[in-house]
């Protein structure tokens, strides 16, 4: 990310994939400007969000006109570190694992699992996805100073100790998908999934809390 996003209102910087996939979308269609209002529309964001959004990047708009899609696009590549991969790897290449190798999250953001790992003889040498199933006792070896994050779908017991291991080899962010709350040093982000959890919950909400028509 660049210098400059330090002005950027934390709120604001969430929004900015989001406009981004919208900005992408209207480029690969050939569209050459749009409005605040038709963005506003795609994206569910009110407008004058959008336009003071804007106004913490310059004046990206003008009146009668709107927004240029190429400007905007190139600002948000530069300011998303779009023209970066992200260099990502997937321990434990399970079920879940296995779905995550075959879904293609290149589509909409510029990150790419480059190897797997796996404990299972029967697992390791293959290719799955396109990506490659390495030994898990191999981990060091390559992940060290190449990948960024890793995602983790190994089962709960395993969790920990393959935590420890890739903080060990440089990695600064973990996607947890096990039940296990694992612990890490300060400077190391985790972002925890625990897809029953959030089932569960919806199931919960659905039964105590259910929206009304036309409730947001
Ligand atoms: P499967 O049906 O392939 O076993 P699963 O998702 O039910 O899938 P889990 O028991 O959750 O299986 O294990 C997920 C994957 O993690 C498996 O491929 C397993 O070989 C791998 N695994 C287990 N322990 C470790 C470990 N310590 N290091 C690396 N991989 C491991």
């Amino acid at each position: 990310m660049d210098i400059e996003q330090h002005k950027i209102p934390q709120a604001t910087a969430k929004r900015l994939p989001l406009y981004y996939r919208f900005i992408n979308n209207l480029h690969s269609q050939g569209k050459l400007r749009v409005s605040s209002k038709e963005l506003s529309e795609a994206v569910k964001v009110d407008s004058a969000t959008i336009r003071r959004d804007f106004s913490y990047f310059g004046a990206l708009g003008k009146k009668g006109y709107g927004y240029n899609v190429e400007y905007l696009l190139s600002f948000f590549r530069k300011t998303l570190d779009q023209d970066e991969i992200t260099k990502v790897a997937l321990i434990g290449v399970g079920n879940l694992g296995t779905a995550f190798l075959h879904y293609n999250f290149m589509k909409n953001n510029n990150t790419k699992i480059e190897y797997a790992f796996d404990s299972n003889p029967e697992k390791v040498g293959t290719e799955i996805g396109g990506v490659p199933v390495k030994h898990i006792d191999k981990l060091e070896d390559i992940v060290k100073g190449d990948i960024t994050a890793a995602i983790l779908t190994v089962p709960s017991a395993a969790a920990q100790g393959i935590t420890d291991r890739l903080v060990h080899s440089g990695v600064s962010g973990i996607l947890n998908f096990t039940p296990a709350r694992i612990t890490v040093p300060e400077h190391i982000r985790v972002h925890h999934i625990d897809l029953s959890i959030e089932l569960q919950a919806l199931v919960y909400f659905l039964k105590h809390y259910p929206l009304e028509a036309g409730e947001e």
